[in-house]
């Protein structure tokens, strides 16, 4: 099954964890894929895993600054070079803290705003302008459940993924006219290298709030941003998906 055949897809943040798995699945779907991570080393070492499994998949890496809008169009430019188009931009790179409020480093709040929410604007901003020109295209977003329930602490990502919801609603409307879907994947607790970390004693009471018995896994999340890019999803705009196994917290 080849869902995004002559695609390209840009994924930011896809050096590991969910991000990592949109950017396999859709080299297995038969897309040309420019991965982004923060750090040069970061990204040989996924290009390296990717090469190993596959040598014939298309993918490049690349580290722009994704909070400087010059870097984005400069690294969106150079995908469109590459490929010769940009068909899916996945908006996935995030970060988070957990502080309470009176313990909240501004500047951590002032980061969290930058990557979650400016990155989105930037990148959207850059992908839209070519994906116009070529009569169309998508654009997904990675949210969270915190998007929809808010979280007892650290209120700076709950913040930003709200803006996340609000970036993909707002965007859906008004590219819809330039045939740009626009769609965001609100995972639950996924198991990342983060959440594998987790002790028994943390996770065993977690995975009991969730309706499926289980965290997810990023291949889960993975397939949502998959059916999301493809053809099957070509009147779906404007839509949060929950990838969640129900859990309501
Ligand atoms: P991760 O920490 O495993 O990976 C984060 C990715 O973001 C990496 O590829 C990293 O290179 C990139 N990144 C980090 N800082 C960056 C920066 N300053 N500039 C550019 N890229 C940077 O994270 P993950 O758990 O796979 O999360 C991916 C997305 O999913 C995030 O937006 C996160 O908020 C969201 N999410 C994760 C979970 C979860 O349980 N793991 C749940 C809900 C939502």
């Amino acid at each position: 099954m080849e869902l995004l055949k002559g695609k390209t897809a840009m994924v930011t943040g896809g050096t590991r964890g969910i991000g990592y798995a949109i950017v396999k699945v859709y080299l297995e779907n038969g897309a040309s894929v420019a991965l982004c991570g923060s750090r040069q080393e970061t990204v040989d070492k996924a290009l390296a895993k990717l090469k190993e499994e596959n040598p014939d998949y298309k993918v490049i890496g690349l580290c722009p600054d994704l909070g400087n809008p010059e870097e984005v169009q400069k690294a969106v430019g150079t995908v469109k070079e590459t490929f010769g188009s940009l068909d899916i931009l996945v908006n996935n790179a995030g970060i988070s803290a957990r502080d309470g409020l009176y313990d909240y480093n501004p500047d951590d709040f002032a980061k969290i705003m930058n990557l979650n929410v400016n990155a989105v604007f930037n990148c959207a901003q850059a992908a839209a302008k070519i994906m116009k020109e070529q009569g169309g295209g998508v654009i997904l977003n990675t949210s969270s459940m915190v998007s929809i329930y808010g979280q007892p602490a650290g209120v700076g990502y709950p913040a930003s993924k709200f803006a996340v919801n609000g970036l993909t609603k707002s965007l859906a409307r008004e590219l819809g006219r330039d045939n740009i879907r626009v769609n965001a994947v609100a995972p639950g607790v996924t198991r990342t290298d983060m959440v594998a970390a987790l002790p028994d004693e943390v996770i065993k009471p977690l995975i009991a709030t969730i309706p499926l018995g289980r965290v997810g896994e990023p291949e889960d999340v993975a397939n949502a941003f998959l059916y999301l890019a493809s053809d099957l999803a070509s009147y779906v705009t404007g839509v949060i998906l929950s990838v969640d196994g129900a859990a309501r917290s």
